[in-house]
């Protein structure tokens, strides 16, 4: 981050502890389960392990493999032209998992580095761990965090016929920074294609997105996961994430999460039903 600018107390989480976080924990570590929650050293691990405010557990694996074939300039994740294949044991293994899981996490995210190597890309791979998540406990809310699949429509179609419950794929920032901030690969128009695709193939689709403040809109920026990545200008206050909540959900968004520490998949369990009731 840019060195005048020091971290600010609402940026700082207690370590997190709790029965169902050491629960989820040591499924984790048995099943050899990815988590983004730790491999992200996520701040929100024990508020969304332990179940938040409402006991709603949430929890974010991703398939796939941990390479990427794209390169944005926000995210640390490795990457390369030609990653190793998806591993077809990974669905079963995840549902495995998750069946031992399912007793302590409400809310599965399942999410993926980009495919752009893999003909579908990895739409069909999403859909057999969905699949075989919700034949072990179909009471599981699944939402699946994708990529764009190259804007290939068939691949989201397959994807939302899965058998679901939430489709989201990140917009990430505005249509200015797109190029600055995002893969030349991904775009604007082909996220928002994305999106409507998904919404328009089945009835009650709910669809999610999420987008960074902080890099170069006037009074936005995010966290730097290393000095090689785009710099932090300015911590933005709790306060304006929460004008930006009331402004999203007056423009017609059923629900905003807004907060310095909110990610996609935080307290999405919760923050799912409280949309439904809506
Ligand atoms: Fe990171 Fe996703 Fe971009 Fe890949 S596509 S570099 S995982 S943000
Ligand atoms: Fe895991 Fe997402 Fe919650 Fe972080 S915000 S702990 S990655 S579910």
């Amino acid at each position: 981050r840019d060195p005048n600018v020091k971290k600010p107390p609402w940026l700082r989480q207690k370590a997190p502890q709790g029965e169902r976080f050491s629960q989820i924990k040591e499924s984790i570590s048995q099943f050899k389960l990815n988590t983004v929650c730790e491999e992200a050293q996520c701040p929100n691990i024990g508020e969304c392990w332990n179940g938040g405010h409402d006991g709603i557990a949430t929890a974010t694996i991703m398939v796939l493999g941990d390479t990427c074939t794209r390169g944005c300039r926000f995210c640390a994740v490795k990457t390369s032209t030609n990653p190793p294949p998806p591993d077809p044991m990974e669905p079963p293994k995840y549902c495995q998992g998750h069946c031992h899981l399912g007793g302590a996490v409400d809310y599965i995210v399942i999410t993926s580095v980009d495919r752009d190597d893999i003909p579908d890309g990895g739409s069909g791979h999403f859909a057999q761990t969905v699949k075989a998540m919700k034949n072990i406990k179909p009471e599981i809310m699944v939402e699946c965090l994708t990529s764009d699949f190259r804007g290939d429509l068939k691949a989201v179609e397959t994807l939302v016929h899965s058998g679901l419950d939430v489709f989201a794929h990140n917009i990430e920032t505005v249509k200015r920074l797109q190029r600055l901030v995002r893969d030349p690969r991904a775009g604007y128009e082909q996220s928002l294609a994305v999106l409507n695709h998904a919404k328009q193939s089945k009835e009650g689709m709910i669809t999610k997105s999420s987008i960074m403040l902080g890099l170069g809109e006037s009074d936005d920026e995010y966290l730097q996961p290393t000095p090689l990545h785009l710099t932090v200008k300015e911590y933005v206050t709790p306060e304006k994430f929460d004008f930006w909540k009331e402004y999203g959900e007056s423009i017609g968004f059923r629900y905003v999460a807004s907060g310095p520490l909110v990610r996609s998949s935080y307290r999405a369990g919760e923050l799912f039903v409280q949309t439904m009731v809506r």
